[in-house]
C-alpha cells in the first residue's frame, strides 16, 4: 500500500491529505505536526483573538472527527528532525523514524527575527502561534499596558496595531519602508488603510529604522531610532516578516532559495518530495517568477494542486493569488499581486468610506484591492482569472 507522510499540520497539510482522499488515493496517509494542538486558523490570532473579553479558544481547520472519516493517521507534537532521502523515511525528535514513498513538505514559516538588543525582554512579542497570540492578547489587556509600539507597518503588524487601538491603548507603528503594507497593497490602498487608522489615533513612523529595544530591569521600556529618538512602550511587537521553515529541505539537498522551490505540481527537485504553502516558492498565475505567498488561499490551492498531481489529475484550475484582512473596521482584500504595474486606476464606489482600485500593466489587469467591498470580490476574482 502506498503511503504519504506530510510534514506540518496547518491549513497547507490538511487541505492536501483532504484533497488525496477526493482523488480517489487509497493509502495510508500519516500527518506530522510539531506543535501540541489539534489544527487551527491562524488568521484569528492577530484579529479577534486580541480583543475578546475571553481567552478564546483555537478555532479548529476541520471538526475533530476529519482524521477519522478521512482515514488520516495525525501524530501531534512530533518533530521531524532530518529526511532520510536514500532510505525514504523521515526522522522525527526521539529518534523513530517513518518510512515514505511520497513525502509532502508543509512546514509553514516562521517570524523573522529582528537580531536587536533588548529583543529577548519581558513583553516583546513575536506572533506566529496560539501561544504567542494568548501571550500577547494577556500583555495588552493588562491595565498597565498604556503604550504599544509595533516594529513593522505589514499586514500583521496593522492587525496588531488595529486590536491595540480599539483597546484604547497609544499605538505607534514604525516602517522601515516609506509606507505600510509596501509588500502585498499598492500606495493607493496603503494611504487609504494609513489615514484612516492614523484618524483613529494610531501614530505611523516611516523610513524609521529601529536600532535597540531598550530596556528597565527585565521588562521593555521603549525602543530608540536610528537618528537617536527614544519612544516609551509598555508592549513591543515585531512583525517584520516571516522566514520559510526550509531547512529539512536544505539539510536534505533539495534546491532552496528563500523559500522550497517546486515546478507547477508542488514537486521539489526530488520527484518523491512535494512542498506546498508557506514555505514553497513557486511559478504562479500572476507571476513568471518564484515566489513565496504567505496566505490561506494559496496554502490551500497548492495543496490541492500537489494532491491533484500525486493522484494523477487534472489540476484545479488557476486562480490568482488573494488575501483579506481586518483593521479598525475595514474590510481589505487583494486579488492579484501588486507588483510590476504601471498604471492605477480608482473606480467610482457609493461611500467614502470604502475604495476599490485596479492595478494594470499595459492593456492588462493584473490586480485588484478594495476596502470595505467585500461583494466584489467574486467579480473581480473572476475578471482577474481571464
Ligand atoms: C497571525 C497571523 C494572521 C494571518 N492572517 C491571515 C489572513 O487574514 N489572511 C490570509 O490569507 N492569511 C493570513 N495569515 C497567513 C496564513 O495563516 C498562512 O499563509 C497559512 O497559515 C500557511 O499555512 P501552512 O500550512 O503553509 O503553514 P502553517 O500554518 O505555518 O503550518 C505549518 C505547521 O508545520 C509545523 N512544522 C514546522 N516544521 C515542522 C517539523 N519539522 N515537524 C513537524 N511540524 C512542523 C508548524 O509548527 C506548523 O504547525 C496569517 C498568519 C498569521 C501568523
Amino acid at each position: 500500500m502506498q503511503k504519504i507522510v506530510i510534514i506540518g499540520a496547518g491549513i497547507a497539510s490538511l487541505t492536501a491529505a483532504e484533497a488525496l482522499r477526493q482523488n480517489g488515493f487509497d493509502g495510508t496517509i500519516t500527518i506530522l505536526g510539531e506543535e501540541n494542538t489539534l489544527p487551527y486558523q491562524r488568521p484569528p490570532l492577530s484579529k479577534a483573538y486580541l480583543t475578546s473579553d475571553e481567552l478564546p479558544s483555537p478555532t479548529p481547520i476541520r471538526s475533530p472527527n476529519f482524521f477519522r472519516d478521512n482515514k488520516v493517521e495525525f501524530e501531534q507534537g512530533g518533530k521531524v528532525i532530518a529526511l532520510e532521502r536514500s532510505a525514504k523515511q523521515v526522522v522525527i525528535q526521539g529518534g523513530r523514524k517513518i518510512k515514505y514513498d511520497t513525502l509532502i513538505l508543509a512546514t509553514g514559516a516562521r517570524p523573522r527575527p529582528i537580531d536587536l538588543p533588548g529583543e529577548s525582554a519581558k513583553n516583546v512579542f513575536y506572533l506566529r502561534n496560539l501561544d504567542h497570540s494568548a501571550a500577547l492578547r494577556n500583555a495588552l489587556l493588562a491595565p498597565e499596558c498604556e503604550k504599544v509600539a509595533i516594529l513593522g507597518a505589514g499586514v500583521i503588524g496593522l492587525e496588531v496595531a488595529s486590536a491595540a487601538n480599539l483597546q484604547g491603548k497609544q499605538v505607534s507603528v514604525f516602517e522601515a519602508n516609506s509606507r505600510a503594507m509596501c509588500r502585498v497593497a499598492s500606495p493607493l490602498t496603503s494611504n487609504f488603510v494609513r489615514n484612516r487608522m492614523a484618524s483613529a489615533g494610531v501614530m505611523f513612523y516611516f523610513n524609521a529604522s529601529v536600532n535597540q529595544i531598550l530596556t528597565e530591569g527585565d521588562r521593555v521600556s521603549g525602543i530608540r531610532l536610528s537618528d537617536g529618538t527614544t519612544k516609551p512602550a509598555d508592549v513591543v511587537v515585531i512583525g517584520i516578516g516571516a522566514i520559510p521553515n526550509a531547512e529539512l529541505a536544505q539539510d536534505a539537498n533539495l534546491d532552496c532559495d528563500g523559500g522550497i522551490i517546486v515546478d507547477s505540481g508542488m514537486r521539489s527537485s526530488d520527484p518523491d518530495i512535494f512542498a506546498i504553502g508557506d514555505c514553497a516558492k513557486a511559478v504562479n498565475v500572476s507571476t513568471n517568477t518564484p515566489i513565496r505567498i504567505e496566505t490561506i488561499h494559496n496554502a490551500m490551492l497548492q495543496a490541492q494542486i500537489a494532491a491533484a498531481h500525486i493522484c494523477g489529475k487534472p489540476s484545479p484550475p488557476a486562480s490568482p493569488p488573494r488575501f483579506w484582512s481586518d483593521l479598525n473596521g475595514m474590510k481589505v482584500q487583494c486579488i492579484g499581486i501588486a507588483t510590476g504595474y504601471d498604471r492605477i486606476q480608482r473606480r467610482p464606489t457609493e461611500s467614502d468610506n470604502a475604495c476599490e482600485f485596479w492595478l494594470f500593466s499595459g492593456d492588462r489587469m493584473i490586480a485588484a484591492e478594495t476596502v470595505n467591498l467585500p461583494t466584489r470580490q467574486a467579480k473581480l476574482s473572476k475578471a482577474l482569472s481571464g
